[in-house]
């Protein structure tokens, strides 16, 4: 199948993230997927430690969500007006999450993003852009500057095709810095839009913020008429039932969610303050739009998702994530591994270094071709893990004992695996 794909698709993926390149090997072709487990094309079954990359936060094929799907898809599957089920997916949205007053909804983070930053300079009047290295916010030309995920997978600086003028106005800082977003708003005065960044950050490896530092941007944003967005694609509806901000309760101006909010289905949104909102199209002059954005049955999936995800099926996420934690801790310790399982909530990675982790710099310092023979022994017993040493792992309220015991089996041999590796 990989042989088919590679000669009509770029390397064979319609995602890099999908690729084995930094690992080596052939991508496994997902065939099915049940609860925590995924079936290959060659019929071998895994423990899913992906979960789609974070909107599988139920498990594979949940009946729920299933049965919404099928009842939506009955009726129809686009009919570009607005729908009911648009309107209660943002209702759902806007009653988690406090300072969202008003949402639009899109197919993709990536639009997501790109949208909200087109607000805020609209809303301001301004051009540049604050991110931060390692802080991925989907493929957006301004955004891509020393971006994680998969820039950070295949060691990619920046891409080319991304203009020159476009990327002179994205100021990046290193994370956790406040000093540095100090520095950028004196060097800059009266021209940053916005300072975005992810609520925290599973990019790079999971880098949660250090204490203060999102109130800290949040601050340094308001006294510099710039707003504050939260990126929250990947934490939103996952890392607390109000995501992030439902962790560190600081309240952007403007928020970007996808993945768990989707179903598994591509639906995605930004959101926040009502009076920035209303400088959208059509309510106001900032356009943005989307052919299938709202799509009933993606609506329905996001919508019978969000309402399964109650405190216990937190606690038991959050539950599942700790055993994990320290299981993989426990066997690279007896291994004589250097590690740092670094977590944020229920997203978690491990680093190979025992040296502090608080931004990218320190990441990339990280032992990676241990995590190439790790991976590799986990594969091979049945256990699929991201293939990059720099993204979060996902568990999901699916993964029971069984499954946990299934990892547990793996770890040892695959501990053993990392610590004889050699660059
Ligand atoms: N923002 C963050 C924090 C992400 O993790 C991602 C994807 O991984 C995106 C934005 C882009 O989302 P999408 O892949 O749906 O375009």
């Amino acid at each position: 199948m990989f042989d088919r794909a590679s000669v009509v698709t770029p390397g064979g993926v319609n995602s890099p993230v999908r690729a084995f390149r930094a690992v080596g090997g052939t991508p496994r072709f997902m065939v099915s997927g049940t609860g925590p487990y995924l079936t290959d094309a060659d019929g071998r079954e895994y423990v899913d430690l992906v979960c789609s990359w974070g909107p599988m936060i139920l498990g594979h094929s949940r009946p729920e969500v299933i049965a919404a799907v099928q009842e939506a898809v009955s009726r129809g599957t686009s009919f570009g007006t607005p729908g009911e089920g648009e309107v209660a997916l943002a209702e759902e949205i806007v009653a988690r999450i406090e300072p969202v007053e008003q949402v639009r909804l899109v197919s993709s983070g990536t639009e997501a993003t790109m949208s909200a930053i087109r607000l805020a300079r609209g809303f301001t009047g301004r051009s540049k852009v604050v991110k931060f290295a390692g802080c991925y916010h989907g493929h957006v030309d301004a955004l891509l500057a020393a971006a994680g995920s998969g820039l950070a997978t295949f060691g990619l600086p920046d891409t080319p095709g991304v203009t020159g003028a476009t990327a002179r106005d994205t100021v990046v800082l290193p994370y956790n810095d406040l000093e540095a977003v100090r520095a950028a708003f004196a060097a800059h005065p009266g021209e940053i839009a916005c300072v975005i960044t992810e609520a925290s950050p599973g990019n790079m490896g999971v880098v949660p913020p250090a204490d203060g530092f999102n109130a800290g941007l949040k601050e340094l944003c308001v006294a510099n008429g710039a707003l504050y967005i939260s990126d929250e694609v990947m934490t939103g509806f996952r890392t607390s039932k109000a995501g992030w901000y439902g962790v560190d309760g600081v309240s952007p101006d403007l928020m970007t969610f996808g993945k768990v909010m989707g179903g598994g289905f591509p639906a995605a949104a930004f959101g926040g303050r009502a009076d920035v909102m209303a400088h959208l199209a059509p309510a106001g002059p900032v356009y943005q739009a989307g052919t299938l954005s709202g799509n009933p049955v993606a609506t329905a999936a996001g919508l019978a998702q969000l309402r399964l995800l109650d405190d216990a099926a937190y606690a038991k996420i959050d539950a599942v994530s700790a055993e994990l934690r320290s299981l993989v801790g426990d066997a690279f310790t007896k291994e004589g591994v250097a590690h740092t399982v670094s977590s944020a909530s229920n997203m978690f990675s491990v680093f190979f270094t025992d040296e502090p982790v608080r931004n990218y710099d320190d990441a990339k310092k990280q032992e990676a071709f241990r995590f190439t023979a790790f991976f590799h022994s986990m594969l091979e017993q049945g256990v699929y893990l991201p293939p990059s040493a720099f993204e979060s792992w996902f568990v999901s309220t699916a993964h029971d004992e069984r499954a946990v015991e299934r990892i547990a089996a793996a770890l040892p041999a695959a501990a053993r695996a990392a610590s004889e590796a050699t660059a």
